[in-house]
């Protein structure tokens, strides 16, 4: 858990290219989320979201604000007036405790006071902080979960691929894993999907950084239409797994061409992870 939690900004800019405009702080100062706790992708989203909101309702007030997102339990604010050094315009060095992050207008305003110096916001931030320490002294643990991988949450993806089906009813229960690694194969299985089971299982050599979201989501997309479109009887006696309703819904997957394009020229690079292992 601690490599994710080193990587959570690179995580953000890389794995979420395609949400670039939802984490992308449009704000003067830094932003800085190197320490925010690990967690899922979905609370990961969730948590810059927030800081986002944070940095630019502060910036609102104060002006240029470099903004660092802290985990530190013994210093949970410290606010510096700085200067820059060509203009010598003034801005704040601020470090938050992500305890703040989605604190609302009031606490904003009280934290700005702070930051200005004002007595009785101090005695506000402290009761805040107060009520507050409670609630993060039991830091939530996924590590158990295996469909959170080390570099990608397959529950969260999952979710989006569902949403994509407008959640049909058919969908519901259906639960996704990571699978084991096969040794020695020359084919790789990205996807399956067991009936028995209600189970979606995603091959492990997907969970790697470079290994894009949406094309893990395209996997899954596809494993669900399984289970929305089963397999029929094709007359002959063969089962027509893919069927034509089947191919037709997976082409509506909006980045389908991408993730094909993207399987064909990163397929080598996946057998060669597993066979590494
Ligand atoms: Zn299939």
């Amino acid at each position: 858990m601690a490599s994710r939690q080193q990587t959570l900004w690179d995580w953000a800019s890389e794995s979420a290219q395609y949400n670039v405009e939802e984490i992308r702080p449009k704000v003067k100062g830094k932003l800085a989320l190197g320490e925010l706790p690990a967690a899922p992708a979905r609370e990961m989203f969730d948590m810059i979201r927030k800081a986002r909101e944070l940095h630019l309702g502060l910036e609102g007030y104060l002006g240029k604000i470099n903004l660092s997102l802290t985990n530190n339990r013994r210093r949970m604010l410290t606010v510096k007036l700085k200067r820059e050094a060509k203009t010598r315009a003034p801005y704040y060095e601020l470090r938050l405790h992500h305890m703040f992050l989605g604190c609302g207008e009031e606490v904003m305003a009280q934290l700005v006071g702070f930051i200005r110096g004002e007595d009785a916001a101090r005695q506000q931030i402290q009761r805040f902080i107060q009520r507050n320490r409670e609630a993060i002294s039991h830091d939530v643990e996924h590590a158990d979960l295996n469909d959170l991988g080390q570099f990608h949450d397959l529950e969260w993806l999952m979710k989006k691929a569902s949403d994509l089906l407008q959640n049909d009813p058919e969908l519901e229960g259906i639960k996704i894993t990571w699978g084991r690694k096969g040794k020695g194969k020359r084919s790789i299985r990205l996807g399956s999907y067991d009936f028995e089971q209600r189970l979606v299982r995603i091959h492990p050599s997907l969970d790697q950084r470079w290994v894009p979201g949406f094309f893990i989501e395209y996997i899954i997309y596809h494993e669900l239409l399984h289970a929305l479109y089963p397999p029929v009887d094709d007359g002959s006696g063969r089962r027509d797994v893919h069927t034509k309703e089947f191919r037709q819904m997976e082409e509506l997957y909006p980045h389908y061409k991408e993730a094909l394009a993207w399987e064909a020229q990163h397929i080598h690079l996946l057998l060669q992870s597993q066979h590494d292992e």
